[in-house]
This record gives C-alpha cells, sequence and structure tokens, in this order.
C-alpha cells in the first residue's frame, strides 16, 4: 500500500538530543542524570527518545502516568522509570504488575502502596513549597512513610528559572525533609534546577525541557542545542497588492505589492495563534515574517525575500525555543507539548 504524504514533519536531532543530556550530566557533577520523558518527551517522541538516551547511559526515566509508563517501559531496560502522579485507585491492577516505581504523594498512594508493593521499592514526593503534588513534610516527621522502600526521594522546585530566594528555601526544607526519611537517594533539580549549581543536585536530577532544546536559564545558553525543527510544505504561492487583506479577520492589510507562501501548518499543529503576525519562517536569506492571523491548517508567511520557492517546497519555521516562545507569547514547554500529530517525526 503507498503511505498518504505528511506535508509537515518535525526534524529531530538525535545528536542534540544526547549532547543536551551530556551536558547536563557534567552540570549534573557526581549526580546520576535522568530524564523526563513524560508527555510523548515533550512531543518530540519517547520511544525514540529514550532508545538514544539509555544507548548514551541514561538510567533514570519519569513519566506523568501509567499509560505513559506502559509505552515508555519496553524501551528502558534496564533502567528505572518512575511514574510521577503515583497510584490512584484505579491504577492498582496495573502498577501491581509493573515494573515501574510510583512517586507516592498522598497518604492515601503511601496505604494503597503498602498494600499492594509487596515490598517492592517505591519513590517519595515531598512538597517543599511549591504546593503542587507531595506530601507534606511533617508527614514524613511523623513517620508516614516509616517502613516502606524507597529508593529516590524527591521534592520539586517552584521557580528554579528565576533567581528567587524561594530555591534556597526549597532546597533547606528538602533538607531537613531528608533527615527523617531513609531513601537511598534525593533528587530535587529539573532543568532550570541543575542550572543552579552542584548544591541543588543532590544523587539523582530530572532535566526534562532542556534535553529537548528548551533553555530554562541563561546558563544554558550556547550549550543546549535546538533539538527540534518544524517543517512545512507551500500549499500555495500568491501575490497580493495594496490594500489587499490576509487571513480570518482580516488583520493584515497590505500597503504594497507582496509575495506570499501559504503553509501547510496551522494551531491545529501546535503553531498556535499567538503567531499570528508575529512567528517567522527561515528562508535562505533572512526570515520571512507570519501575515495575518494563523488558522487551523494553514499559515501565510511573505516570501518577498525568496523569488524562488514555489508549490511544494519545504520552508523551516523558526522555532528555536526561547525566540518562538518571544514570538508567540507561549511557554517553551508549551510549544513543545503542544506539537500536534500530524507531523511526520523524522529522526536523524
Ligand atoms: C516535568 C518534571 C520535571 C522536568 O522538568 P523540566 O523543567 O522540564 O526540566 C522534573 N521533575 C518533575 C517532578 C516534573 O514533573
Amino acid at each position: 500500500m503507498i503511505q498518504p504524504h505528511s506535508p509537515l514533519r518535525l526534524r529531530i536531532d538525535s545528536s542534540a538530543l544526547v549532547s543536551n543530556w551530556r551536558w547536563l550530566a557534567r552540570m549534573s557533577g557526581s549526580a546520576a542524570c535522568g530524564a523526563a520523558v513524560k508527555a510523548d518527551a515533550y512531543g518530540i517522541g519517547a520511544r525514540q527518545a529514550v532508545r538514544h538516551l539509555v544507548e548514551e547511559g541514561c538510567r533514570d526515566f519519569f513519566v506523568a502516568t501509567w499509560a505513559e509508563a506502559e509505552q515508555v517501559l519496553p524501551h528502558v531496560g534496564e533502567a528505572s522509570l518512575s511514574v510521577l502522579h503515583g497510584v490512584a485507585e484505579e491504577d492498582v491492577a496495573h502498577a501491581a504488575a509493573s515494573r515501574a516505581r510510583p512517586v507516592l504523594n498522598t497518604p492515601l498512594q503511601v496505604k494503597r502502596w503498602r498494600e499492594l508493593g509487596q515490598g517492592r521499592p517505591c519513590d517519595v514526593m515531598v512538597d517543599t513549597g511549591m504546593n503542587r503534588l507531595g506530601l507534606s513534610v511533617a508527614d514524613l516527621a511523623e513517620g508516614l512513610v516509616d517502613g516502606l522502600p524507597i529508593d529516590t526521594l524527591y521534592s520539586h522546585l517552584a521557580s528554579a528559572d528565576e533567581d528567587s530566594p524561594m530555591n534556597a528555601r526549597q532546597r533547606a526544607a528538602f533538607l531537613a525533609a531528608a533527615a527523617t526519611v531513609p531513601a537511598r537517594r534525593l533528587s530535587l533539580a529539573n532543568s532550570a534546577g541543575i542550572c543552579l549549581g552542584a548544591d541543588y543536585a543532590f544523587d539523582l536530577t530530572r532535566p526534562g525541557l532542556a534535553l529537548y532544546g528548551g533553555i530554562p536559564r541563561r546558563e544554558g545558553e550556547g550549550h543546549v542545542r535546538q533539538v527540534m525543527r518544524a517543517e512545512a510544505q507551500i500549499v500555495q504561492r500568491r501575490r497580493i497588492g495594496p490594500g489587499d487583506t490576509v487571513g480570518y479577520n482580516a488583520t493584515f492589510t497590505s500597503d504594497r505589492d507582496m509575495e506570499l507562501a501559504i503553509l501547510n501548518v496551522g494551531y491545529a499543529d501546535g503553531y498556535l495563534r499567538g503567531f499570528s503576525n508575529r512567528g517567522r519562517a527561515r528562508l535562505a536569506s533572512g526570515f520571512g515574517p507570519v501575515i495575518g492571523r494563523v488558522s487551523m491548517d494553514l499559515t501565510a508567511i511573505s516570501v518577498d525575500a525568496a523569488p524562488d520557492l514555489a508549490e511544494g517546497d519545504w520552508v523551516e519555521l523558526d522555532f528555536d525555543l526561547p525566540s518562538a516562545a518571544a514570538q508567540s507569547g507561549l511557554s517553551q514547554y508549551e510549544l513543545l507539548t503542544t506539537l500536534g500529530a500530524r507531523y511526520q517525526r523524522v529522526w536523524s
């Protein structure tokens, strides 16, 4: 059977992924460096990402849910896989039979794992001020997890991407909590936390964003490489004149003759409407700005600077994460994790 053609693709550079992991591992000092591969490795494809990272020596992976764990587990080999959201009632049967470890977040989850874990190791999350997931420092001090075989005790930093006094406060609270829990390892830092330096690395780090080309703090500039490039084919090329408008609601009015290319990509592909009149494509000479509103499946760019680009040619969007975030008003995380299913993901 002849496969249908996909007019939009993500080019994913495995050497950049691996290089980013190596840099994060170096920055983690003596701590082991893991990898957060939840949300399909932030949209680039968890199966492939895990395969490359395992080959490079990564031995600790993190997902959010058991459905994600099931997809990733066959590819982690001997490495460990932790499920960050723990065990809900509906997860019990699956978790009991899985090799992945839950990260226990609530007293109810602790109780569940005592019954179903049968002495298998688990991880524990302690909340140190983010007030998202985790047991309280007081829960731990009162012995809530006593007797559980705990592999890793985690906490999570709320403001590691800023020079906030909260970082040191959370670190101190984490150390105090750790003193009351006999965990084999301690883990606090995400990508931004790794950039805060060796004091934050403990035994295991948990980068996500920076693996995939996001730059969480200035320390990553010049070290973190772009992993993912988005390309779309030109469906139509057209010429407009002074007074002509472009796209839904005619948010762009031309004041001159202009050449446009209509690209096979839109907000259904995660190229969200924040890029309207603000995003840009990379052309052989400079950039082609987005003209008018991004629509569901299509986006117009100016190709005055590229007289030879024709219907059917491929164009790369400027998806360098820090600059795309500035263009669109989205976070680097949102840019990655909203990439749609219509892209063909091409690994090299
Ligand atoms: C997603 C996540 C990470 C990875 O964070 P990044 O900011 O993407 O590096 C680490 N730890 C926990 C608990 C997470 O939920």
